[in-house]
């Protein structure tokens, strides 16, 4: 590698190689400088003054602050009590994108699958629900999508307006080289190449993505044993008096009523254990999410709760 010269302007080998990992083809590939800059260079292309973004609260912060920051209106609609997207909920947030933002709204719609932070996953009928009821793509979110059962890449071949974007920040745990791809069809790629810098991604980073795919096998061992861990953290958080939710993701949302959310957290703190204080978020009140770390660390984490909660 000559880092006197600029890197492969298209990544073409780091493309290929995912494309050969997920099998499909290098021209329905794009990479990025973690999936966040993805996301941004969708909403650069489809998104924009006059445009809408549809998503369903709560859900990842950053597709409607990178929306907003490209210039894209955003239409947000709420959750069930489940934390699923309702059908009947998702036909009028986008009857709204349309009335407000004109027929071709909402041009971009988010899904994330599993739901970061309440963990759920979207099924492949929701998917197709979601194609079928808006005009623009439909983005499915797929940072924590190798702790799930199943993948959207699944109905790409099916559905040209449907784009998954993936990360090696989470499972291939490389959230320091700053890479993530989508995979959709070679005209949105296409298009993505009119908004990404010329040379955004370094020669580094597009051999150690290479490298990083040589350690598939590493990666799914690792992500066997988090889901492991999260059936058993997730039984154990069943028996205490708290509220959890099903995760198809490396991390639990739960909620211990009636004590609040930021005293809890604070409390866990004073044992060493830190978790996520998502009770601030809209519709996640009282709410933690903590992420599925080591069996001991997971012991640890445990311990400290069954400590500080009131004895059923
Ligand atoms: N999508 C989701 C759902 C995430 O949780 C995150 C990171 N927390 C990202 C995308 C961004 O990941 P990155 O930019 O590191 O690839």
């Amino acid at each position: 590698m000559s880092l006197n010269r600029y890197p492969d302007r298209e990544a073409t080998a780091l493309r290929s190689a995912l494309a050969a990992y997920h099998g499909v083809d290098a021209a329905e590939v794009f990479c990025a400088n973690g999936s966040n800059e993805a996301i941004q260079c969708l909403l650069l292309a489809y998104g924009g003054p006059g445009r809408a973004a549809m998503l369903f609260e709560p859900t990842y912060a950053l597709h409607a602050h990178i929306a907003r920051l490209t210039g894209t209106a955003v239409v947000s609609g709420r959750r069930d009590d489940s934390f699923r997207v309702d059908p009947d909920q998702a036909r009028l947030v986008a009857a709204t994108a349309a009335r407000l933002h004109g027929p071709a709204s909402p041009a971009v719609t988010f899904l994330c699958s599993p739901n970061n932070p309440t963990g759920g996953p979207e099924t492949a009928a929701s998917v197709r629900a979601m194609l079928a009821l808006v005009p623009g793509l439909v983005v499915v979110d797929e940072a924590y999508g190798q702790f799930a059962s199943w993948s959207s890449i699944e109905l790409l071949e099916s559905a040209p307006r449907l784009v998954v974007v993936r990360t090696f920040s989470k499972t291939w745990a490389m959230a320091g080289l700053r890479l993530g791809y989508l995979i959709a069809e070679p005209g949105v790629v296409a298009s993505l190449w009119n908004v990404a810098l010329p040379y955004h991604l370094d020669a580094l980073k597009q051999a150690a993505g290479r490298l990083a795919l040589g350690f598939s096998d590493e990666m799914r061992a690792r992500v066997a044993a988090t889901v492991e861990e999260r059936t058993r953290v997730a039984a154990a958080l069943g028996g205490l008096a708290l509220e959890v939710w099903p995760s198809d993701a490396n991390f639990l949302l739960f909620r211990a009523e009636p004590r609040d959310g930021s005293t809890l957290w604070q409390d866990l703190l004073d044992r060493s254990v830190l978790v996520r204080d998502v009770s601030g978020f809209t519709g996640l009140e009282g709410c933690l999410r903590v992420t599925i770390g080591t069996r001991s660390e997971n012991d640890r984490f445990l311990a400290a709760l069954r400590e500080v909660l009131p004895s059923q």
